[in-house]
């Protein structure tokens, strides 16, 4: 899988994607993060990039003039046909869902937008879909995208060793949220482990975990129970 990410901020990504499971995705699970700078296709001697809305209204947008050819930049780059991402308070609402979805996708462009936003007619010309990581906005799509990168590259097989592959995560595991979880020391200020998970018995052990999965689910989204029952599950 090939995702480029285009910004007008590239090097607010950098150390993130060369970092812990999304430098190990680049290294061991044919995963290839690209991040294209805006700046170089901007106008000018300035390389400028953003200019006034027309009509008036506050702060500035990034000219289609800039985004398109850096977004075209980045699909000649690559053989594949791009998924064209734009990230959005407006798009649809990224879940775990959309998220196998798109990483079933062989070549991503997720682009950034930043200020008040993108020229409308960036996205009228090149289309594509817009995502948005929440009903609240941001100063700039770089997090959005970062958070988008993250979330499907973890999918992709070989990212997660097969100890902590993603089936049991919530929202993965038909639905639930994913029950608590410890790990060493057995005791800690006067807290102890559920002894069960000591026990050895892994039938036990897997029964338990589907109740307080179950439990918490019922504690804490009971939206994601009726939305089970609305579906026939
Ligand atoms: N004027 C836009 C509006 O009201 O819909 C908001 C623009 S926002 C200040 C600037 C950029 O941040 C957006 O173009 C987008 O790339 C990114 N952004 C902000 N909030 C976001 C969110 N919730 N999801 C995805 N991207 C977001």
């Amino acid at each position: 899988m090939v995702i480029q990410v285009v910004s007008l901020f590239p090097t607010m990504l950098a150390p993130v994607i060369t970092s812990s499971m999304l430098g190990r995705a680049q290294a061991l699970a044919g995963v290839e993060i690209r991040l294209v700078g805006m700046r170089p296709f901007g106008i000018g001697r300035h390389h400028q990039a953003d200019d006034y809305p027309f009509g008036g209204g506050p702060g500035m947008l990034l000219r289609a003039d800039v985004v398109v050819p850096a977004v075209e930049w980045a699909m000649m780059h690559h053989r594949e046909p791009a998924t064209i991402l734009w990230t959005s308070p407006q798009g649809r609402r990224l879940d775990q869902q959309y998220c196998q979805e798109l990483a079933q996708k062989s070549h991503l462009i997720i682009v950034a937008g930043h200020y008040e936003g993108i020229d409308e007619r960036a996205i009228d010309l090149l289309g594509g879909s817009e995502v948005s990581i929440g009903d609240y906005v941001l100063t700039g799509g770089e997090l959005p995208a970062l958070i988008l990168v993250d979330a499907v590259v973890r999918l992709q097989p070989g990212v997660l060793g097969a100890e902590e592959g993603a089936a049991n995560d919530s929202f993965s595991n038909r639905e639930l949220l994913e029950g608590p979880q410890y790990t060493r020391p057995e005791h800690y200020r006067g807290q102890s482990v559920p002894p069960i998970l000591l026990s050895g018995n892994h039938r036990a052990i897997l029964e338990w975990k589907q109740q307080v999965a179950l439990q918490r689910t019922q504690e804490r989204r009971p939206d994601l129970l009726s939305d089970r029952i609305d579906d026939g599950n």
